[in-house]
C-alpha cells in the first residue's frame, strides 16, 4: 500500500530510472527490488519507468503474496528467493545491458581481466544455464549462479546485480556491464591474460578497508547515491 515505506518506494522508482539513465537498461526490462521488514518492495511488471509512482511499487510478501491489482515484476520469484536465502543481500537490480548480455548470449563467465571483479565477491562473474524469463527454473539457475557472489549473468537474458543497498547493488550492476565491455574488447585483440585466484584473494582482503568507510546509515542514502551516479 502507497504511504507505507514511501522513502524506500521512490528509492526504487530512483533505481528503474537510473538504470536507463545511466544506458545499462532499454524500456521496461529490467527490474528491481529491495527488502523491507515484512517482505520486499518490487518493481510492477511492465510499467515505463516514467510513469512509475510510489503506489504502483508491489509490496510482496516472502510466500510471494501481495495486496492490490497491481502486478508485481515478472521476475519476482528469483527476487524473492535471493532475499529469502542471502541474509547478505537487501536489494537487487536485474538489467538487460548490452555487453554482459551478449556475453550471456554466448554463455560466458567474466574472468578476472580486471582487479576490480573482486567487489562481485569471487573470481569470476557466472552465467547462469538459460530459463524462460519469469519461471522457478529461471530463479533456480540464478541462485546457483549467485551462490558465493553477488552478481551473476543470466544465459540470453541479462544481469542480476544484489547488495546490502539499492545504490550499491546499482554501482555493481554498472560495474558488470563495465567489465563485460572489457572482456569483450580484449577477446577482440586475442585470449586475454587473467588474474590468478590468489590476486583475487589478495585484492578481496584490501576492498574490506577500502574507501571512506563510511557508516552504514551513509551508505544507506539511496536516492541521493543513485543520483550521483547520473552526475
Ligand atoms: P518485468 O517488466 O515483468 O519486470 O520484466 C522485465 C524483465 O526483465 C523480465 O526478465
Ligand atoms: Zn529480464
Amino acid at each position: 500500500m502507497a504511504g507505507d515505506n514511501d522513502e524506500l518506494r521512490n528509492a526504487v522508482i530512483e533505481t528503474c530510472r537510473a538504470m536507463n539513465g545511466l544506458g545499462i537498461n532499454n524500456g521496461t526490462s529490467g527490474n528491481v527490488s529491495v527488502r523491507v521488514e515484512d517482505g520486499f518492495l518490487i518493481s510492477p511488471t511492465g510499467i515505463a519507468y516514467d510513469r512509475l509512482a510510489p503506489g504502483l511499487i508491489v509490496h510482496m510478501r516472502m510466500d510471494g503474496t501481495f495486496d492490490g491489482d497491481v502486478l508485481p515484476s515478472s521476475e519476482w520469484r528469483f527476487h524473492r528467493d535471493i532475499l529469502l536465502t542471502r541474509s547478505d543481500l537487501n536489494a537487487i537490480v536485474h538489467t538487460h545491458s548490452t555487453h554482459a548480455t551478449a556475453l550471456a548470449i554466448m554463455g560466458l563467465a567474466i574472468p578476472a581481466l580486471h582487479y576490480s571483479i573482486a567487489a562481485v565477491g569471487g573470481h569470476t562473474i557466472r552465467c547462469a544455464p538459460y530459463a524462460t524469463f519469469g519461471t522457478q527454473e529461471l530463479s533456480d539457475a540464478a541462485l546457483g549462479a549467485m551462490e558465493g557472489r553477488r552478481a551473476c549473468l543470466l544465459a540470453h537474458h541479462g544481469v542480476i546485480a544484489a547488495h546490502g543497498d539499492l545504490a550499491r547493488a546499482l554501482s555493481l550492476a554498472v560495474l558488470v556491464e563495465e567489465l563485460a565491455k572489457q572482456y569483450l574488447l580484449c577477446r577482440s585483440i586475442g585470449d586475454p591474460p587473467v588474474l590468478d585466484d590468489a590476486e583475487i584473494d589478495r585484492v578481496l582482503v584490501k576492498y574490506r578497508s577500502y574507501g571512506q568507510q563510511r557508516s552504514a546509515q551513509d551508505t544507506a542514502v539511496i536516492p541521493s547515491a543513485a543520483r550521483d551516479l547520473l552526475k
